[in-house]
């Protein structure tokens, strides 16, 4: 169809929408309710347009292109209708842009400069709530939510979970869990997928920042340093580096200016995952065990699973995630071999994700002292190295510390969904036959698909496998899984789609190939090193020779396994 934007013709698919249209065509128009992939509300209506023949004005995001249509999309009317749109929000909004974590990446903020709103035209009542902060992960600020209803069709459609909804009417109408209670007190898997699309800065993850400068500037506390695989191709987002940009060397640089003594590499707890949840799967295998495997290093998944479908909690790996077996082998491991008391050291875990923050607080990870003391997310870790006055790009790149600094390129996959299926596949393999993949890349779980499946065959052994990422994807595997309709042996999940690049705790972004950005670096990262199967950790494969005895024996079931509950 051909159709006139702001007298140029241009050529429109059927059931394309005007900004469908205007966005391919680099014709800038704003939004805020509008979320891609999702069906438009056309609520916000900041997205108004001008149709030739049309009375009133029309969100271009909920309208439909047709043969003919002739659009203006800057008239004054429009720009007007706009301006007052935005003034409308900043009235009913607090005026607390300098102590907000969005300042200066807030759509809201973003639009009132772009338009040029200079004064407070509309004054009146405030819509006036608590912050919710009960929850170790995430904070609700109701004040700031604009009602764009973007958290809410995330947390519906996306992950299945429905924690939170419009709820009352009118000027009182706000976007809250049930009963206007806490995010803490519901079923939320603090998953954090809502906080990458709220446009402002009414949802976003508690910080840990205070206390881990407590620790740094404690002079008893020796302060250890994680860094999880997908923080490394997504920080350097945060100093204007492109989306993708790897890394690693920096980071770690970052963290020693910040004041950490040691900093270790959470690759490493992943090539020990990958061994001690390989050897688990190969027992059920053998020994008829639970099947499929579920897979157990996403903490928002497993909360999803003791809510939801705690009947099927026997098919989750008992294998603690990477950092926390990383954190309770620096407090037994690494405290026996320089003589630092457990108690002294402080593990803090440099995540993509908020639902760690949940996570590292479950009293069964631990005994005495908890594996990890505190989790920050990557934006976390670039408030803090913007705080210490650290020129991040300028770092010189430095390498990890020992004893837990080695990693494989099995270990850099698991942060992009499908990663830790085929590391897994590729020490199965190993365990199975005495030798590596003739391929070691196993291409049918890769890509940006919600559920990929495939099927091995290992000297005879057949293993169904599937990568399912999104909680609502996974939701209709456990549905057929309760069913009796059961064909996996192994099944990865991840509570966010995409996996870890693009977990709830990452720079938020307006690039919308980021998470494919994000993705390529892992695998590049992968390519690159010399290395990429977790067997062939040579630091790992000493740690079970020096303190760990056996894969999956009965010290590593005490250290690096764990036990799930059921939650209302
Ligand atoms: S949400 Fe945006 S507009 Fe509101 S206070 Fe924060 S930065 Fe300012
Ligand atoms: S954290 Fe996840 S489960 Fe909780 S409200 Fe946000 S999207 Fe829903
Ligand atoms: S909390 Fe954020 S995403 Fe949710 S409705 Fe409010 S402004 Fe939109």
């Amino acid at each position: 169809m051909k159709i006139t934007v702001n007298n140029k013709e241009y050529w429109a698919n059927p059931g394309e929408t005007i900004l469908t249209v205007a966005e391919r065509e680099g014709i800038q128009i704003p939004t805020l309710c509008y979320l891609k992939g999702f069906s438009p509300t056309g609520s916000c209506r900041v997205c108004v347009v001008e149709v030739e023949g049309q009375r009133s004005l029309t969100p271009a995001c909920a309208f439909p292109a047709y043969e003919g249509m002739v659009v203006n999309t800057n008239s004054p009317k429009v720009r007007r209708a706009r301006k007052t749109i935005i003034e409308l929000l900043i009235a009913n909004h607090p005026q607390e842009c300098l102590t907000c974590v969005r300042n200066g990446n807030c759509e809201l903020q973003n639009l009132s400069a772009q338009y040029g709103v200079r004064d407070l035209r509309y004054k009146g009542e405030r819509r006036t709530a608590k912050i919710d902060v009960a929850s170790p992960s995430i904070e609700r600020d109701p004040e700031k939510c604009i009602l764009c209803g973007r958290c809410v069709r995330v947390c519906h459609e996306v992950q299945n979970v429905g924690a939170i909804d419009f709820v009352r009417r009118g000027f009182q109408s706000c976007v809250a869990p049930a009963m206007d209670g806490s995010l803490n007190a519901i079923a939320c898997v603090f998953c954090g997928q809502c906080i990458t699309v709220c446009p402002v800065g009414a949802l976003r993850e508690k910080s840990s920042a205070k206390m881990v400068w407590e620790a740094i500037n404690n002079p008893q506390k020796h302060v250890v340093a994680q860094v999880a695989p997908a923080v490394r191709v997504a920080l350097g987002e945060e100093f204007g580096m492109e989306a993708g940009t790897v890394v690693t060397g920096k980071i770690v640089a970052a963290l020693r200016r910040l004041g950490a003594d040691r900093v270790f590499d959470t690759n490493f707890g992943a090539d020990l995952t990958i061994i001690e949840e390989a050897s688990e799967l190969l027992h059920r295998v053998k020994n008829n065990g639970k099947l499929p495997l579920l897979t157990s290093c996403s903490p928002g998944w497993v909360k999803y699973v003791e809510h939801f479908y705690p009947d099927l909690l026997e098919h989750v790996s008992t294998c603690k995630s990477p950092h926390e077996m990383e954190g309770a082998l620096v407090k037994s491991y690494y405290a026996q071999k320089t003589g630092i008391p457990p108690g002294d050291i402080f593990v803090v875990s440099v995540m993509p994700c908020i639902a760690k923050k949940f996570e590292a607080q479950r009293p069964e990870l631990g005994d005495e002292y908890a594996d990890v003391d505190a989790v920050v997310t990557t934006r976390e870790l670039a408030r803090m190295i913007k705080t210490a006055g650290v020129d991040f790009t300028r770092l010189p790149d430095e390498p990890f510390d020992d004893p837990m600094g080695e990693s494989t390129g099995a270990a850099a996959i698991f942060a992009a969904a499908g990663g830790v299926m085929e590391a897994a596949l590729r020490t199965a393999h190993y365990f199975i036959s005495g030798k590596d993949m003739e391929n070691i890349e196993f291409t049918p779980v890769r890509g940006l698909q919600g559920v990929k499946e495939a099927e091995v065959t290992i000297t005879g052994i057949k293993i169904r496998v599937a990568a399912v990422s999104g909680l609502k994807n996974i939701s209709l595997i456990l549905d057929k899984i309760r069913n009796g309709e059961n064909t996996w042996q192994f099944i990865e999940v991840m509570a966010c789609p995409n996996g870890c690049i693009n977990g709830g705790g990452q720079p938020v972004s307006s690039d919308p190939d980021r998470v494919r950005k994000r993705m390529e670096a892992i695998y590049e990262i992968d390519r690159s090193l010399p290395k990429r199967s977790s067997h062939h950790n040579e630091s790992v494969m000493n740690l079970y020779k020096e303190f760990l005895g056996e894969p999956n024996g009965h010290r590593a079931h005490e250290l690096l396994h764990t036990h799930y509950v059921e939650r209302s």
